[in-house]
């Protein structure tokens, strides 16, 4: 069974995010997305909340599987039996950073893969800091993200 996971902060999931869900799904048996959860990080949503606005989002993608995250990827890829890491790529700017992790996975664990999947041109500026960003000033985020996170997302930045 081929099994990936895709991890990321998610906060909150935009359609950038669930364009590389949605191709993802089409690549692995089982693709889990793990929602990272770091003490050291300020989020705008909790954990339960970003999980919650992943799996409506992702409510028809029959196997994909939303859970927390937390620790080294390599672990959590290993964990749930997953062979494959998958990383969407945006921008150059991602590149180097996705590069490192990518070199330090595969020494931490040479038997899992960092494969990565280009973004949709019309999604390679979207981010969810932009959305936030966008959001704080009462722009319209409805192109960026689903309705759910937009209904979310405005419920905060009333
Ligand atoms: P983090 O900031 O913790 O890395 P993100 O939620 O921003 O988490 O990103 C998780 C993954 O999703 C990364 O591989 C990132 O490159 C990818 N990603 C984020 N936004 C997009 C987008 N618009 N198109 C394609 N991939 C994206």
């Amino acid at each position: 069974m081929k099994i990936g996971i895709y991890t990321g902060s998610f906060d909150p999931v935009t359609n950038g995010h669930l364009d590389i869900i949605e191709r993802g799904s089409k690549m692995f048996d089982k693709l889990y997305i793990g929602v990272a959860i770091n003490v050291e990080k300020k989020y705008l949503f909790d954990a339960d909340e970003r999980v919650r606005l992943l799996k409506e989002a992702c409510k028809d993608y029959k196997n994909v599987i939303i859970v927390q995250s937390e620790g080294l990827s390599v672990e959590f890829a290993e964990s749930l039996g997953a062979n494959v890491i998958l990383r969407g790529l945006r921008v150059l700017t991602d590149f180097e950073y996705e590069l490192q992790m990518a070199s330090i996975n595969k020494s931490l664990n040479p038997n899992i893969e960092t494969i990565f999947m280009m973004t949709s041109t019309k999604y390679s500026f979207l981010s969810s800091s932009v959305v936030k960003e966008i959001a704080k000033f009462h722009g319209d985020i409805s192109k960026f993200v689903p309705p759910v996170v937009e209904t979310a997302v405005k419920k905060i930045f009333l």
